[in-house]
């Protein structure tokens, strides 16, 4: 977009805290020190928040997520660069217990588990990609006006629809984290203070005009509000109310078998004979897994209380829940990593942690990877070949070679757990069995993205009425006011007219095609798109859903960070993209199996993307190397 009027009215050519980490490089002073004259604070203020952007991993702004220096490495180890091991034996000096791949949950569990099983005094070094831990559990930060505003840059809840292992129920507790603490630090204040509701905004690409519909589907009189045709109208009314049975004369066991092998969207269609004019609405709704109207099988629509069903009198299951889906931190599951770094590496995080007192206990990361350390963790460090040293039967150790900036390094572990995505390890390992190696392949991440707004003010969505919109048609289909929990001491909530995040989501795919084909899709985007043009959507968006409230871009956005995830979700199977197999023969099963000397965690290997998968998968791969090792 040229410095036209409309750029300048969306506020393009302001600066704020964005473009001093242009995706994910920093490029010098100017956005830094032009987002602290917009904030207006004094000298000491102005060189803190300028050191903390620069040294800071949580307050870097504009691209974050997979940003693109973490993740340029992987084409490379993709198109077998690095099959040849790329260091020689005699570059290779450190030497380690056990070297961990990725320092998410997952990889940081396995250090857990693997020191409760060892001893304290094993060493340990964990390698990640990125320039912070925590893998998709990141924190995100904005300083402005002498505030800091903590927001959730990916995985938020200790949620699951499964329950929880004794495991990792007890790691969680260990951590000193009281999931049924919830109610507690929920913050209700937008909703009941500020009376805020739902929104739904109806774009003029869709739905013929721009218009914000606040309140309730369910209730007739807001698709009377909304621009709709006379049939669209009639068939959204008439499925958000009591559905006759659409599929009459079937006993359950027949339904159910026939809708899981259809769409959400050909039931719609086809089966509630819902008019096309009316899809729109849907485009933003799905079942698990981030799956689209078009990808999510019908039977888990039904299963997820989604529209059309409640004549079918079908005999569904409850669905788990747990006091601890709610549960989270105002950085989400940042704060677990923080916590099990504060176990695992007292020195970086020192003092007795616990939930009441991790968010606002300082991180030293340049003391993460000390050589007195029994536990390093070494950021920025993308792992680009793994291999044994000799056959992997009777190798007695395992050599891993990583970037570390211009060069590429290489350690030593006598053992060695892959925690990085599963997908990736064919590459890094190519000895690994064919069969193995095909089953690692098969699951596709699930793009997402992670959009964390900094505003001003939030008059806009008051005078609307609103604390949440969703935008079935636009870039991100869901954006909501995010106040943080209170836990910690955090209080992020505000007053209309003081500053606020806007937390908004988006799952790239492109309808139409398969599912693994949409996320292979949505993953292109995510990876060649500029933070610029990121920007442009995220700025035209706010100002057309919010502009009857008087929204204006440019002087209403004060920072914006984009955590975008490729890769994110670790893929699950469904009835309609996956052959119904026995759960032995499953690509992750057969994937995580012992290779040599070296483990499979992540959650990726559970085929599930929950904290508590990649917990359990952790504690998996920790005991199968003690099984090795001839612990009892
Ligand atoms: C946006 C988003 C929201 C989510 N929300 C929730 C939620 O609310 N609740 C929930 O339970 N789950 C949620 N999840 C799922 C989440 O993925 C899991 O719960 C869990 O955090 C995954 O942890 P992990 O360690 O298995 O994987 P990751 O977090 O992906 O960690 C793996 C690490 O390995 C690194 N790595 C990969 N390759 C290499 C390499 N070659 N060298 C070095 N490092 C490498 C990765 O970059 C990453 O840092 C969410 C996920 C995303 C993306």
């Amino acid at each position: 977009m040229s410095a036209s009027k409309e750029y300048r009215d969306l506020g393009m050519d302001r600066p704020i805290a964005r473009r001093d980490f242009l995706n994910g490089i920093a490029i010098g002073i100017t956005g830094a020190s032009a987002a602290l004259s917009l904030a207006k604070p004094n000298a000491a203020q102005a060189q803190q928040a300028d050191a903390s952007q620069a040294n800071y991993p949580p307050s870097r702004a504009g691209l974050r997520g997979n940003y693109p220096a973490a993740v340029d490495e992987f084409d490379r180890i993709r198109a077998s660069q690095y099959s040849q091991f790329p260091v020689s034996d005699s570059d290779i000096h450190e030497e380690y217990d056990l070297v961990i791949v990725g320092g998410g949950l997952s990889g940081l569990a396995a250090a857990h588990f693997y020191r409760l099983g060892l001893g304290p005094n094993q060493r340990i070094l964990i390698l990640d990609n990125h320039d912070d831990f925590g893998g998709h559990a990141k924190r995100n930060e904005f300083h402005y006006q002498g505030r800091t505003f903590i927001g959730c840059g990916g995985t938020l809840g200790i949620a699951t629809p499964f329950p929880y292992s004794y495991g990792a129920k007890a790691l969680v507790k260990e951590l000193g984290i009281e999931v049924e603490r919830n109610a507690e630090f929920f913050n209700r204040d937008l909703e009941e203070k500020y009376n805020l509701a739902s929104g739904t905004f109806f774009d003029k690409e869709h739905f013929g005009e721009d218009r914000i519909v606040t309140g309730n589907p369910r209730l007739s009189e807001f698709f009377a509000k909304a621009p709709l045709s006379e049939a669209a109208r009639k068939d959204l009314i008439r499925l958000h109310g009591k559905n006759p049975d659409y599929l009459p004369g079937m006993s359950d066991h027949e339904k159910r078998a026939k809708l899981a092998r259809m769409s959400y969207q050909d039931y719609l269609l086809n089966v509630a004979k819902m008019s096309p004019e009316a899809l729109p609405f849907f485009l933003g709704m799905g079942g698990r897994n981030n799956k689209r109207v078009d990808t999510t099988p019908a039977l888990e629509a039904a299963e997820h209380g989604l529209v059309g069903f409640n004549g079918l009198g079908l005999k569904l299951e409850e669905r788990f829940s747990e006091a601890s889906y709610r549960f989270h931190f105002p950085d989400g599951n940042a704060s677990m990593a923080r916590l099990l770094v504060a176990k695992l590496n007292p020195k970086a995080v020192p003092g007795k942690q616990s939930m009441n007192t991790i968010l606002q206990a300082p991180v030293a990361y340049e003391r993460l990877d000390e050589p007195s350390s029994n536990l390093r963790i070494r950021l920025s460090s993308p792992v680009v070949r793994v291999q044994h040293d000799g056959p992997p039967e009777n190798a007695r150790s395992v050599r891993v070679a990583y970037r570390n900036g211009v060069k590429i390094s290489a350690v030593r572990g006598r053992y060695c757990i892959l925690a990085c995505y599963n997908a990736l390890i064919p590459a890094l390992m190519p000895e690994i069995p064919d069969r193995q190696k095909q089953a690692l392949a098969y699951p596709v991440k699930v793009p997402m993205m992670y959009t964390n707004v900094l505003i001003r003010r939030w008059t806009a969505w008051q005078k609307l009425g609103v604390s949440r919109i969703s935008a079935p048609g636009m870039y991100h289909p869901s954006s909501n006011l995010d106040p943080g929990s209170t836990v910690g001491g955090y209080h992020g909530v505000t007053t209309p007219d003081e500053p606020i995040i806007v937390h908004m989501v988006r799952n790239p795919n492109k309808p139409g095609l398969p599912r693994k084909e949409q996320n292979r899709a949505g993953q292109q985007e995510l990876l060649s798109m500029t933070f610029e043009d990121f920007e442009v959507k995220i700025r035209q968006q706010l100002a057309r859903m919010l502009a009857p409230g008087e929204f204006d871009p440019a002087q209403d956005i004060v920072g914006i960070t984009v955590n975008r995830w490729p890769y994110g979700y670790a893929y699950t199977y469904d009835t309609l993209a996956d052959p119904d197999v026995p759960q032995e023969e499953r690509p992750h099963v057969i994937g995580r199996q012992r290779f040599g000397r070296v483990t499979v965690a992540n959650s990726d290997a559970g085929a599930a993307a929950f904290t508590n998968q990649a917990i359990d998968e952790a504690n998996r791969a920790a005991e199968e190397l003690f099984v090795l090792q001839g612990l009892t």
